[in-house]
């Protein structure tokens, strides 16, 4: 039963190769909970790797890591987790999440912890750091209800190994007491994340383009706007949106995603760091929980979460919509709303719009000729299925506040 299994996934992996990459968290520093920060998340960095042979990596340990723990445990019932973890480094937005994982605490999962030695811990750092989190007075759960086995192997800048086929490479980046920044190459396609990184020092500055060098997604950290990065927020161990571009072009990245969102970016701040980015550097993405990206043979495939949950009215009715289509060329046409509540809408359309690119929905309420009145909605794309509806293309978009300048950085 278990060599036919085996066989089938080979078949599967052999036909497809395909990775999928989740982010579950992708706030830097602390969590938020303001609205304004919810159309990209609030949890702290935790992104989930499953290679094409079914391997699974987990890259940081943030808030985000207890989604992820409650998605694992529902899927696999009493099954068995086996995962290997990448962690970046010890600061609180990376660790965080670590209590409130629940497959730690079930006796049937195996985990695999890659980390540095710390200079301030000493050896097994990353294992001291899991204890102490879970210290009396710090935590109502004692240690030894940890009853899932865990493997603790201590890394360091310039290592390369390879874990059921898939190799990782790691390299330190320039962040106070340190940190790692990680390259896994999956059959599917090659993933860096090099978030807490400061530029501007010669030998690390290197290692992140080796790391990065051809890679088909570099994450990387864009907690600052170019300006804050050079002035007030110098040498507070993070960067910007340019730097990325940068380094993007530099390594010849094909795409970009921008990560560890400052807890003070609102939405729209975050909105404008991307589509700055990607006037220079066009494959770029802004980090959104929920989001995927499949890589394959025959690309890269980027999703956002369904994010249809609010209450929705179920309608057939014209609107013009406007925005920018996946070539860069803006467009305009008459579009059927299908569904619309007050959080978005799920329009036909004959154009493809980029996805996370903006769009205007206006709609004209002609019921009664002298009250005729307009809606003007600002809108961002999160959904895009090609061929959806008949001959159209089904477009989600979630509507964005209207009015105009961003909060400024505080
Ligand atoms: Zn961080
Ligand atoms: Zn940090």
């Amino acid at each position: 039963m278990e060599r036919r299994r085996e066989a089938l996934r080979f078949a599967s992996a052999m036909i497809h190769h395909v990775a999928k990459l989740t982010f579950w968290g992708v706030r830097g520093s602390t969590p938020t909970l303001e609205r304004d920060t919810w159309r990209y998340g609030g949890n702290t960095p935790c992104l989930e790797l499953i290679a094409p042979d079914g391997t699974r990596f987990v890259l940081d340990c943030g808030t985000g890591l207890r989604m992820l723990g409650n998605r694992w445990t529902k899927a696999h019932g009493g099954q068995g987790i086996d995962a290997h973890i990448l962690v970046t480094h010890y600061h609180w937005d990376h660790i965080q999440g670590i209590p409130f994982f629940n497959p730690f605490f079930q006796a049937q999962n195996r985990f695999h912890f890659y980390s540095f030695q710390s200079k301030y811990l000493g050896p097994n750092s990353l294992r001291q750091v899991i204890e102490a989190q879970l210290a009396k007075p710090y935590f109502p759960v004692e240690i030894s209800l940890m009853t899932a086995a865990r493997e603790f192997h201590e890394i360091t800048g310039g290592d390369k190994w390879e874990i059921n086929g898939t190799q990782i490479t790691a390299r330190f980046l320039n962040h106070p007491q340190g940190c790692l920044g990680y390259r896994v190459e999956t059959s599917g396609g090659s993933v860096v994340y090099a978030t807490d990184n400061e530029p501007g020092v010669a030998e690390y500055d290197q290692n992140l383009r080796q790391l990065a060098q051809d890679a088909d997604v570099l994450i990387y950290d864009s907690q600052y706007s170019p300006e804050q990065l050079a002035s007030e927020r110098k040498g507070w161990g993070h960067s910007s949106w340019l730097e990325g571009v940068k380094i993007a072009r530099e390594a010849k990245v094909r795409n970009l995603v921008l990560f560890h969102h400052d807890p003070d970016s609102i939405d729209k701040t975050v909105d404008g760091f991307l589509s700055a980015a990607r006037q220079e550097f066009p494959a770029t993405w802004a980090a959104t929980e929920g989001m995927s990206i499949t890589m394959s043979e025959r690309g890269i495939n980027v999703e956002m979460r369904e994010s249809r949950g609010g209450q929705r009215r179920r309608l057939r009715f014209t609107a013009t919509v406007s925005g920018q289509s996946d070539d860069g060329k803006p467009f305009e046409e008459k579009a059927t709303v299908r569904d619309l509540s007050l959080q978005g809408a799920y329009l036909c359309l004959n154009n493809r719009p980029k996805l996370q690119s903006e769009v205007r929905v206006v709609i004209e309420a002609t019921g009664d000729p002298a009250a005729s009145s307009i809606l003007s909605l600002r809108g961002t794309v999160v959904h895009f299925d090609a061929g959806r509806e008949k001959t159209q293309n089904g477009v989600g978009v979630v509507f964005i506040d209207d009015s105009d300048p961003a909060r400024p950085h505080d």
